[in-house]
């Protein structure tokens, strides 16, 4: 069984991370993000109440952000693992969940806020038809139109050096509580995120594959 949490900052590369992951071990990729966007698009009780959040500017719960972490593990089709992307967000959500459930590593992907700030200015999205564009990995043929339906490329107006060092602020004030709590039980895997996808594919996987420190007679 593997049970895995990743975690890094936005632009990071976490979701590639995340899906590499589970090809290579068979797991069940948990993207709380995803599982949203699903209630959302769907028009559920949960998507109105997280709709109703996010429009009000207004983080979601902790409650139900834990409700919808626990439900989606309950459904118990992880028979190999999963990867958990996304969750937990502040110290209280980590709390919870090692008082339900147990975790073999916390992948951390670490990119030093200069290298996301770059990575993040240069994404771009297709007015009409939303494909997103990275100026850095996914260049479009021609300069600021879409490959594919021709549509004129767009920054995201969230996508500014105020905005995203603002929410990059936020992401380390909140995750650095989570951190010291997962390295209390040495379960970190500290990765390079700079390096190209399938590198830290395999640094994860090798580290993976070593036995954590955990129980080394220390205590
Ligand atoms: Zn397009």
């Amino acid at each position: 069984m593997h049970k895995y949490i990743i975690m890094g900052a936005q632009g990071c590369g976490k979701g590639t991370q995340a899906q590499l992951l589970v090809e290579a071990y068979q797991l069940v990729h948990i993207s709380v993000g995803d599982i949203f966007r699903w209630h959302i698009a769907n028009r559920t009780k949960l998507g109105a109440r997280v709709n109703r959040a996010v429009k009000n500017g207004q983080l979601i719960s902790d409650e139900t952000v834990e409700e919808i972490v626990q439900r989606r593990l309950q459904e118990h089709d992880w028979n190999f693992g999963f990867v958990l992307d996304g969750f937990p967000r502040n110290r209280p959500q980590a709390e919870f969940f090692l008082e339900g459930y147990d975790v073999d590593a916390v992948i951390n992907i670490e990119v030093p806020a200069d290298v996301v700030l770059r990575r993040l200015l240069s994404r771009r999205l297709c007015s009409q038809c939303g494909l997103d564009y990275n100026l850095i990995y996914h260049r479009p043929a021609k300069t600021g139109v879409c490959d594919v339906c021709g549509g004129e490329l767009i920054q995201r107006p969230d996508d500014n050096e105020k905005a995203i060092n603002s929410r990059l602020n936020d992401f380390y004030a909140k995750t650095k509580p989570i951190l010291d709590l997962f390295r209390e039980k040495e379960l970190v895997i500290d990765v390079d995120g700079t390096q190209a996808q399938d590198v830290v594919h395999s640094t994860i996987c090798r580290h993976l594959a070593q036995p954590l420190a955990k129980g080394d007679g220390s205590d």
